[in-house]
């Protein structure tokens, strides 16, 4: 019995490098990623940024940037620069797209699963890249301050 708890344990930990391995070997993506991913909407560099940055994701080595540009509390504009899978490329557009016009305080609830929800819904598999959308906004709210 011993033996099998510990086994049990231990699968725990690797749950997402299998996550990681499954992403490549068979992904179904929603109509939404391919569409944000083939159009990817404010990409690129922000002139006058009120804030920058840059946060990765160790499950595939994404990396996001994002830029926005904040006037009388609302987000004016919202750039991102990403590196990384089809997935953290559509969740970079869908936020940008999420966050634009709203104002910090209704940024600030933003979650994960809104992101998912508005590409189709990720699977397990390419969840971590509405995660990591998520942690850019969390990143920049801290930059931004109170
Ligand atoms: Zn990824």
């Amino acid at each position: 019995m011993e033996g099998i708890k510990s086994r049990a344990e231990g699968a725990a930990a690797p749950a997402c490098e299998l996550a990681a391995r499954r992403h490549i070997l068979f992904l179904v993506y929603s109509p939404q990623v391919l569409e944000h991913f083939k159009n990817p909407q404010n990409a690129g560099e922000l002139p006058n940024a009120t804030a920058v940055v840059e946060v990765s994701n160790p499950v595939c080595g994404d990396i996001l940037q994002l830029a926005v540009r904040v006037e009388d509390g609302r987000i004016a504009e919202a750039r991102f620069k990403t590196r990384g899978c089809v997935t953290a490329i559509a969740c970079s557009s869908m936020l940008t797209e999420t966050i634009r016009g709203k104002t910090l305080e209704e940024i600030r609830s933003i979650a994960p699963a809104q992101i998912s929800e508005a590409l189709g819904g990720l699977p397990p598999a390419t969840f971590h890249g509405s995660q990591l959308a998520c942690d850019a906004l969390e990143a920049m709210l801290f930059k931004i301050g109170p």
